[in-house]
């Protein structure tokens, strides 16, 4: 993935060519003619396409915004982007009807008086855009600036998934700040005083369940990061799904007896091998199991089905605990959401299972659906293709 840095570094160098290449156009314009046929390029109204040279086309369907104002800041050239992305009304004449409301730290004056070829560059929203704005004074041969040109360049995906990685970061450094500070109160408790054994092997007992569940979200957090750099792609193989189930079954026995579950597995008859990669359908299985019995009250009931439809053989997972309110079931595959909190926490949960059992899913060409209510249930069904579907593909 690219880094913010890198990513501003790319729009900042894209953003001087085109202002680069407008203005090599504009001058051509400018001099000649100082002044565009306005009434066909301003606010782009009734362009024929027969009108228009090659310079004017580049100009209607170029995805960055372009507009030129002359000295006295009326608008001469404007194109369809810049339109769109600064929300330019009919009745819009100059500089101050589109900037003004912004209150930049850039006026025209200022921008007419740089240094020939200075840029100024300017970030703001326009209602639920962001937009970079690149500001440069057009001069003529004699040198005496007759116009300011604005590149315009909608960024809003590009800050949408900066704030995405903020976030991430922050989730993540809470996430691990949360038990090392409980690893560190106890282990300071053991070294200040002398502690009774029965004390000492309770607090002992904390500090390796925290340890365990920081190992537990580092891993998750690499599994994350090896999908999303996709370095290694799936190593697909047929394997017989039932048989998946019941080593993942005999797996997590430990966590069954200890809830005192009931789990019963049944499988359809004739259900084709899949083609996945199996290492990446275990862990979605586990991950899926592992939450029925964690969010099932003790001596729950599971239900575990192995079945085929069209091309895909499925796995569903029913279980009889605690359900997912139906508010909150479009989130739960978001990283590090959990319907409570600490809850989670206490089962030893990351918040990340779902969302890992998603993108495993999603690069095996699988699928993944949830149905729960309240106090009653969820049922998890996970599609996984098999190697007629790969076929098709
Ligand atoms: P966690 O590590 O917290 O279990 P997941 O990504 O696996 O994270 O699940 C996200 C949230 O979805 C959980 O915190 C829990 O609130 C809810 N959830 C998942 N599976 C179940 C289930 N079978 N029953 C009830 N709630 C569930």
């Amino acid at each position: 993935m690219l880094e913010a840095y890198q990513i501003l570094a790319l729009i900042t160098g894209a953003n001087i060519i085109v202002l680069i290449i407008c203005t090599i156009l504009m001058k051509k314009y400018l001099t000649k003619k100082i002044m565009f046929p306005k009434t066909r390029l301003i606010r782009g109204a009734g362009v024929s396409n027969d009108d228009l040279d090659i310079n004017n086309s580049i100009f209607l369907h170029m995805t960055d915004g372009i507009i030129a104002f002359d000295r006295d800041g009326k608008i001469v050239l404007i194109n369809p982007a810049a339109q769109k992305m600064m929300n330019v009304l009919p009745e819009y004449k100059d500089f101050d009807d589109i900037f003004g409301k912004l209150h930049l730290n850039i006026n025209l004056e200022k921008i007419i008086y740089l240094e020939n070829w200075t840029k100024t560059e300017e970030r703001f929203q326009v209602e639920d855009k962001f937009v970079n704005a690149y500001f440069a004074p057009f001069k003529k041969e004699n040198d005496r600036t007759v116009g300011v040109i604005v590149v315009l360049q909608d960024i809003t995906e590009h800050v949408k998934l900066d704030n995405m990685r903020k976030e991430f970061i922050a989730d993540v450094s809470h996430e691990l700040k949360t038990p090392i500070t409980s690893i560190m109160g106890y282990a300071d408790t053991l070294l200040e005083e002398e502690y009774d054994k029965e004390t000492q092997s309770k607090f002992l007992s904390v500090i390796a369940s925290e340890a365990r569940r920081m190992a537990k979200l580092v891993t998750d957090l690499l599994t994350l990061s090896r999908n999303d750099s996709n370095r290694t792609s799936a190593k697909k193989e047929q394997f017989d799904l039932g048989e998946l189930v019941k080593k993942c079954q005999d797996k997590l026995a430990i966590e069954i007896k200890k809830k005192n579950h009931e789990v019963k597995s049944f499988v359809t008859a004739d259900v084709p091998l899949v083609y996945a990669d199996k290492d990446d359908i275990e862990r979605v299985v586990l991950n899926i199991l592992t939450n029925s019995i964690k969010y099932t009250q003790d001596g729950g009931e599971i239900k575990i089905y192995v079945g085929f439809v069209y091309n895909d053989a499925y796995i569903k997972i029913f279980d009889n605990g605690i359900g997912i309110p139906e508010s909150e079931l479009s989130r739960i595959f978001e990283r590090f959401y959990r319907v409570d909190k600490a809850r989670s926490r206490e089962m030893g949960g990351t918040g990340l299972g779902l969302s890992i059992a998603k993108d495993l899913l999603d690069r095996n060409g699988g699928n993944i659906d949830i149905k729960s209510e309240v106090g009653k249930g969820t049922e998890v069904v996970i599609k996984v293709p098999t190697k007629a579907k790969e076929e098709k593909i």
